[in-house]
């Protein structure tokens, strides 16, 4: 059958990957057999795309402010983000606290499991072999690497992402915040601080 009527673009169907042409093939049918509409399938792209650190950074600033919602994002992190409107994927979400005792520090030493519904799409050196093997047997190397340089009186806890577990971290609250709305402060919260690489931004002065 002709797919001529299909709007967007014309590519040469040689050039596409097989994965490509399989997407394509599959949506071309799914809209044929009416199970989805197209507008369904942009919009549902679009939600994908909005996954991103900038929810994750939501999540710590709402816990920095309130201490109820902390206590329950830490006992249960799924349940924690849900409160929030952000979907959860299925995975069970960890969140783990960094204070002055304990730094905590997110790998995959298996593969790049992630937590994609808050953090979008893990960095590309997440996914390295070095990264996942070094992590492990010297975090304290590896978190100087990123310029994250602890104190010996810091312990230091990796946690090792499964299939089914993912972590985050709840990075420390900076000084100088006090009083701050949660966008300000959310501002401070990147990707890496909720890998445990890196702390929370310091407020400019
Ligand atoms: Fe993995």
């Amino acid at each position: 059958m002709s797919h001529d009527h299909h709007h967007g673009p014309t590519i040469d169907p040689e050039r596409l990957a097989y994965y490509q042409r399989m997407a394509t093939a599959v949506r071309e049918l799914l809209i044929e057999k009416g199970i989805l509409t197209d507008a369904q399938i942009v919009a549902t792209i679009k939600k994908m795309e909005a996954r991103g650190p900038a929810l994750g950074a939501r999540v710590v600033a709402h816990a920095w402010v309130d201490p109820n919602y902390k206590t329950r994002l830490l006992l249960d992190g799924s349940a924690g983000v849900e409160e929030l409107g952000i979907p959860v994927d299925g995975t069970r979400l960890i969140v783990v606290e960094n204070t002055e005792e304990v730094h905590n520090l997110v790998v995959c030493t298996l593969c790049s499991c992630y937590p994609r519904n808050i953090l979008g799409l893990p960095p590309d050196w997440y996914k390295k072999a070095a990264y996942r093997a070094r992590a492990v047997k010297e975090p304290r190397a590896v978190l100087a690497e990123f310029g994250t340089v602890l104190s010996d009186s810091v312990s230091i806890r990796v946690h090792d992402s499964t299939a089914d577990m993912r972590y985050l971290v709840l990075p420390a609250r900076p000084a100088g915040t006090e009083g701050w709305a949660e966008d300000k402060l959310a501002a401070l919260v990147n990707r890496d601080s909720m890998i445990g690489v890196q702390a929370a931004k310091e407020p400019e002065q």
